[in-house]
Order: C-alpha cells, then structure tokens, then sequence
C-alpha cells in the first residue's frame, strides 16, 4: 500500500534535502503519481516537446472534473504498466527536466497561496512534504526556501499560476464547478489549448469586439506567456463579467442593431 506523505512545517525556513542520481531512489518519486498540470504547465511542456497543445493534451494528459474539489482537472497520464511511471522518466532522469511541472520542481516543499485581488503577487506559505521512500532528507545540503525557490526556477512558475488562480480561485471558483457545455469547452481552451485560442483570437471576430493594443496583437502572435495573460483576462470577463478586457463600443452597437 503507497504510503500518503508526511506533511510539516518549516518553522524556522530552513530544511535538509539533497537529490542525487546515485541515490538508491532515484526517479522512484516519478511513478504513479496523481500530477495535476498548470495552464503553465502545459505551455512549457508542449513547448518543449515542440508539438501542439491539442497534441500534447490528448497524447500526455486526462481531463476530468475532481470529485473531490468539483474543479475542471488536467492531469499528466502516466504510462500503463505495471509501476505507472511518468512519460518523462529515464534511467539517467527526467528527459524534460529544464521544464518539469512546477510540482516536481517544488517538491519537498508544498505551496498554499491565496491570492487578493488587485495585488499583483500572492500570499504564500511553505510547508514540507516528506514521502517515505525519499532518501534526500537524510543529506547535509541545508537550504532556506528562498533558496530552493531560486534554485528550482520556481518563481516565473508561480507568478504564472498565480494569474490562473485569480480565475479558479476565490468567489469565482463557485462559477468554475458549475460550468458545463460551451463555457466549460472556453474554459479548457483558453487555459490549456493555447494554439487553438490563438486560431480562435486571429481567426474569428474577436479582434473586432476588443480593443487589445496592437503591441499586444504583435506578442502574442508568437509569444504563449502574453497569449496566456490575454486567455486569462479574456476568461475573467467572459464567465465572471469582470472589466478585464475592454469591448469595442461601435462593434457591439452596430451589430446589435
Ligand atoms: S525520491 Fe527524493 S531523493 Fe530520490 S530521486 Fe526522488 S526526489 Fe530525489
Ligand atoms: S516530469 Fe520529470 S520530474 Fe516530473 S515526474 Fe515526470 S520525470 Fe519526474
């Protein structure tokens, strides 16, 4: 029976941890794992991967709505045999390491974040995860979470995922567990099928129903990270009504006449 991980805090900021490729461990931790992927997630590894997001999507990943927490879930499949390892693993390691999941990066340390909204950065707390096959607790390395942080290029990860909880998180998650049809099919699109939001900015009206600067149109022709931002003001304002995207006034007078 799999263990379920230990959970502590840190209370002084400062923890032991090293992972090393000569440890008897090692990529045991990349097997039979239930990963959720980030929006962000999916961009770096699709892009690594250098396929499309609707390829990427259907060949590495299942969508389902959690019965846990009623949240639309894009979750990493793992291989079907007998160890359920990871896509990714190989004997010398993870093959997409310089774009691994923010949750293999983060690991030992588990991040709550709420988010206020308004202000840019989230607030967050840091905790420890301990799973019992993991022998990297017993190395000397000390390290503060500041540290590991840097170390792990965790920071652009969580300012990214932190825009995605500005949509799932809060009063709008309520929204988010009730969506069905046509917006719960907008909600998988703009945060995870990037290409396909793209076709639908470029190739439907939607450039002639919102004033986005044209510096913004030139980005994210080629740029995901600005599309992201974009999906995520372009969600905000179609589920919730937020004013994060400006309509074109003569646009939606004329074609409502
Ligand atoms: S189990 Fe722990 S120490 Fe071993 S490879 Fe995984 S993260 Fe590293
Ligand atoms: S993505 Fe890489 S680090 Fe994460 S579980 Fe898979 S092989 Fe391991």
């Amino acid at each position: 029976m799999t263990q379920e991980p230990l959970m502590q805090p840190i209370p002084d900021g400062r923890f032991r941890f090293a992972c090393r490729r000569s440890l008897p461990c090692f990529t045991k931790c990349c097997a039979n794992l239930n990963l959720v992927l980030t929006p962000y997630d999916v961009l770096r590894l699709k892009n690594r991967l250098k396929v499309s997001s609707k390829v990427f999507l259907e060949r590495y990943t299942i969508s389902y709505i959690d019965e846990d927490c009623g949240m639309p879930v894009v979750k990493l499949k793992m291989n079907d045999d007998k160890d359920r390892r990871c896509p990714f693993v190989s004997p010398e390691g993870c093959t997409v390491y310089e774009d691994r999941p923010g949750a293999c990066r983060i690991y030992p340390l588990g991040r709550a974040a709420s988010k206020i909204r308004g202000r840019e950065r989230a607030g967050e707390y840091y905790f420890m995860v301990k799973e019992s096959h993991c022998l990297g607790f017993d190395e000397d390395k000390e390290w503060t979470i500041e540290e590991w942080i840097k170390d792990q290029g965790l920071d652009e990860y969580n300012a990214m995922n932190d825009i995605f909880m500005d949509i799932t998180a809060g009063r709008h998650s309520r929204t988010i567990k009730t969506l069905g049809g046509q917006r719960l099919k907008m909600f998988y699109m703009a945060c995870y099928s990037l290409d396909e939001f793209r076709r639908f900015i470029f190739e439907s009206t939607f450039l002639d129903r919102f004033v986005i600067e044209q510096d913004v149109i030139n980005r994210i022709k080629a740029d995901d990270v600005e599309l992201m931002r974009l999906a995520c003001q372009w969600l905000q304002f179609a589920l919730f009504g937020d004013k994060t995207i400006e309509p074109r006034r003569d646009f939606n007078n004329n074609n409502s006449q």
